[in-house]
């Protein structure tokens, strides 16, 4: 397979270190983020980056040159992952395992929701306007269960993986055959626009699997927000009912790469809907991790937990009613962190907002759902915490 790990853009880079001086994580001054982009780029190992960093991808966000100062960070795991593969104790939170954190909520859902992902499973991709759920929200099915979708066609299952996971732990290999399936799945089938209801899922398919790993797609690609926001301009969607209650805003990291298309249509939508918006950071790129991402680097729950803690602390302390989030991911990761550091706010996603607007029925699984994450992590998972053998992904 061609050799595919160098991302960064070394010709490009002046050295200037914004962008780990401006990580909330790694905490470096000016003069230190600089040594440490030099040794990186040199491939050396580092002081401090590779002990801190939680693989928030904001630093691609900070730099000035679009560098890609992230992809220069995880190309180390890459080679790790290369040279002695994955700790089995990942393997249940890998969506190529079966099963995995998410394939096993299935189970416990309710016969509504079963049917929803069997109709989308089995609905081909095609139209004029079609909607990627991704897994997140085949884990959250209720989300994408709403009157203003009526006439948007949903397609998609577990097994068409986005890749985004993979990408974040550094895994290209993997990525590279995540590209060419979907590029396979997708080649010669009519589609129009296709939607993306997580941030996530439109960030790899526009940029990172045809930019970084030679996927080609043959339609156009929008943020859902963005769709809706427009039906909402026309009049077509009315958000009849007014949600007066202040809300803390949670960033997801592809939120943060895309900027305005995603955060600034999220805010319009809230805003629109009667919503009051406490701001947790002054910089639109500079807000914190859900913790998902923080088990990238050494794979331990601990980063994970650290990392969501001190995002529940931050909204917290702006003693706003609930939390908002538009990223299912982000969703189900702060709403399990809550049941082992408990905050009064709950965890609620765009798309619940919006059905509430509208008049759809209430319905707030994502805490249930969490736990049951939880439960089965603590089953499936934390047994092999101690094991050191490891494995490789086979898709
Ligand atoms: S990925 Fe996030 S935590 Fe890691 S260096 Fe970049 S900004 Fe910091
Ligand atoms: S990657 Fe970008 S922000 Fe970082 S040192 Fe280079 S030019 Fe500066």
């Amino acid at each position: 397979m061609e050799d595919r790990c160098d991302f960064f853009a070394y010709e490009s880079c002046d050295l200037c270190g914004e962008c780990l001086a401006s990580c909330r994580y790694l905490d470096l001054e000016v003069w230190e983020a600089r040594e440490e982009m030099n040794r990186l780029q040199k491939g050396e190992p580092t002081r401090v980056v590779h002990r801190r960093c939680i693989s928030c991808y904001a630093c691609d966000a900070f730099c000035p040159r679009d560098c890609h100062p992230y992809e220069l960070i995880i190309k180390s795991w890459h080679l790790r992952y290369r040279e002695r593969g994955l700790p089995v104790r990942a393997s249940y939170l890998m969506p190529a395992s079966r099963p995995n954190f998410r394939t096993d909520l299935v189970r416990s859902m309710n016969p509504h929701e079963k049917e929803l992902l069997r109709r989308w499973r089995e609905t081909p991709p095609e139209g004029e306007i079609v909607l990627f759920p991704g897994c997140n929200a085949l884990a959250l099915p209720h989300l994408l269960d709403a009157s203003f979708l009526e006439g948007v066609v949903i397609s998609g299952d577990f097994d068409h993986c986005c890749g985004e996971m993979y990408f974040r732990m550094g895994l290209f290999d993997v990525v590279k055959q995540v590209a060419d399936r979907l590029t396979e799945y997708y080649r010669g089938r009519f589609i129009g626009t296709m939607l993306f209801v997580c941030p996530a899922g439109l960030n790899m398919f526009r940029n990172v699997l045809p930019k970084l790993f030679g996927a080609e797609f043959p339609f156009r690609m929008r943020y859902l927000g963005e769709y809706l926001w427009e039906k909402v301009e026309r009049g077509e969607l009315v958000l009849a009912k007014k949600l007066s209650r202040r809300v803390a805003v949670h960033d997801s990291c592809h939120g943060r790469i895309l900027g305005e298309e995603v955060q600034e249509t999220a805010r319009r939508l809230y805003a629109a809907m009667g919503l009051d918006l406490v701001e947790l950071t002054t910089d639109p790129k500079g807000g914190l991790c859900c913790g998902m991402a923080a088990g990238c680097n050494r794979y331990r729950p601990e980063d994970m937990y650290r990392a969501a803690v001190r995002e529940l602390r931050e909204a917290a302390r702006t003693g706003a009613d609930e939390l908002a989030v538009y990223c299912g991911g982000c969703q189900l990761t702060l709403s399990l962190m809550r049941w082992l550091y408990p905050t009064r706010q709950p965890v609620r996603h765009l798309l619940e907002y919006l059905k509430e607007a509208t008049g759809d029925p209430a319905y707030h699984p994502a805490p249930r759902r969490a736990l049951r994450i939880l439960a089965n992590v603590t089953v499936k998972a934390l047994p092999k915490m101690l094991s050191r053998r490891t494995y490789r992904i086979r898709m």
